[in-house]
């Protein structure tokens, strides 16, 4: 039997591995690719060391999916395990960080990029098409007959649909896959961005940028002060709010209530060890024991310098007065910022900088067993686009690879 030809639209995370693993059983592939280039953004994953995934258990690793019964089939048939084996065994050495999350020890993403790539750029079974620009699929009776890219007609007898989201623009994940599969009748979950930045009412003074507050509790609130969400962890201010790991986890959290317009409010507590009572007293027996210190000197018992200037002036504490001239008032005021100062959540920083995009291609019309389309047979959805998403921690290029490794093994089986 002759056999099949896959078109992979998109070069991304999901696309290459899918190419990989067709080429591999000895495919007939043509990877169709917007840009330039192939792999842009999985070469800037994990600030360009690509934590590429996560060596949780089983069921830690579900914990952090969207929908973990759908990813299910995909993660049994690649998990965790199945992907670092696959890239030692191309040669690239990897390592464990904090938390389980797994880089290459070289610290480059383009390793990661490069160990798929190698395999299919001189494949005979593929060929790659750069600077192509998917704008349609082909369909006929029900079942998809190709692609139409740079105003031209590609035959194929599967295609594997990989476009990602809409995160990050300029490396070609503009969002066309979620226009493409409506055309055909798709429903599209609406596309938000997660893992993000939150620009809060008033930020903090441009003088913090980057400042980081370690080990303290993120509370997200209603505006009845009812807790939506909560972390520990460590956070960055800026200008505009807040930002780093804690923030980008609870960001996915509270993204699609936010889209809705629900009001939303941000404290940090910088203290969440200490309750109140214990605090205020300790304040207030600081200022005694340090009674010749200044403010600005004391407040730094509590908060890094440049976040104590920003204190003492919210609080309105002149950073000259000494210890004992401190008052009870000043020690609800310095109470107050360091752990109930409340600020609106006013927006996220956007596409461009929001890591992953929530939302896509609804799931009730992929077959988790195959990730089939349920409505155009034999065309794929893999990776991104999918209505799939995760925390940060390399959930989230495991989704990619592990889909694009069941689509694969799909079709493999079929032809
Ligand atoms: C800055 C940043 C850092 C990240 N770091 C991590 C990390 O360390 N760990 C982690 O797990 N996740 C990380 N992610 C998320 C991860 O990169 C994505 O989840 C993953 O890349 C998704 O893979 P994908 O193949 O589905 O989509 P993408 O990687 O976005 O690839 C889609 C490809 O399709 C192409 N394309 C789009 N439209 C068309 C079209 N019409 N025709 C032809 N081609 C098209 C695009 O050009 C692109 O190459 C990060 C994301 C960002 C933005």
């Amino acid at each position: 039997m002759e056999s099949t030809k896959t078109i992979i639209i998109g070069a991304g995370a999901s696309g290459l591995m899918a190419a990989n693993q067709l080429a591999s059983a000895g495919r007939k592939v043509i990877l169709l690719e917007k840009k330039h280039q192939c792999g842009l953004k999985l070469r800037i994953t994990g600030k360009g060391r690509c934590n590429l995934t996560n060596a949780c258990s089983k069921e830690d690793f579900l914990s952090h999916v969207s929908s973990p019964d759908f990813f299910l089939p995909s993660f049994t048939a690649f998990d965790n395990k199945d992907l670092i084996d696959f890239f030692e065994q191309k040669g690239v050495e990897l390592k464990s960080e904090r938390g389980n999350r797994i880089y290459p020890a070289s610290d480059k993403a383009t390793d990661i990029f490069f160990a798929l790539l190698r395999d299919i750029e001189h494949n005979d079974n593929v060929e790659i098409i750069k600077n192509c620009d998917v704008k349609h699929l082909i369909t006929e009776k029900g079942g998809i007959k190709g692609v139409i890219a740079n105003n031209e007609k590609i035959s194929a007898d599967n295609v594997i649909i990989c476009t990602g989201g809409k995160t990050y623009q300029t490396t070609g994940s503009t969002g066309d896959g979620y226009r493409i599969l409506k055309l055909i009748g798709h429903k599209i979950v609406m596309p938000v961005p997660a893992l993000v930045g939150l620009r809060t009412e008033n930020g903090y003074p441009a003088s913090l940028q980057n400042a980081e507050i370690k080990n303290c509790e993120i509370i997200i609130t209603d505006k009845d002060k009812n807790i939506i969400a909560k972390r520990f962890g460590d956070i960055y201010l800026d200008e505009y709010g807040v930002a780093g790991p804690v923030i980008l986890s609870l960001s996915r959290e509270i993204a699609r209530e936010f889209d809705k317009g629900k009001e939303m409010f941000l404290s940090v507590d910088f203290k969440p060890k200490i309750d109140k009572d214990k605090l205020k007293e300790e304040i207030i027996s600081t200022f005694k024991t340090r009674r010749t210190e200044n403010a600005s000197s004391i407040v730094r018992k509590w908060v890094p310098k440049p976040i104590a200037e920003e204190m003492l002036n919210a609080c309105r504490i002149n950073p000259k007065t000494m210890g004992y001239k401190l008052t009870e008032k000043d020690a609800k005021s310095l109470l107050w910022y360091l752990k109930f100062r409340r600020e609106e959540i006013i927006g996220d920083m956007g596409w461009s900088e929001a890591v992953i995009t929530m939302g896509g291609v609804s799931l009730d019309e992929i077959d988790k067993w195959t990730l089939e389309s349920k409505k155009v047979k034999n065309l794929y959805v893999t990776g991104e686009l999918l209505d799939l998403d995760a925390d940060t921690g390399g959930y989230n290029l495991q989704i990619a690879f592990s889909t694009a490794v069941k689509a694969a093994q799909t079709i493999i089986s079929r032809t």
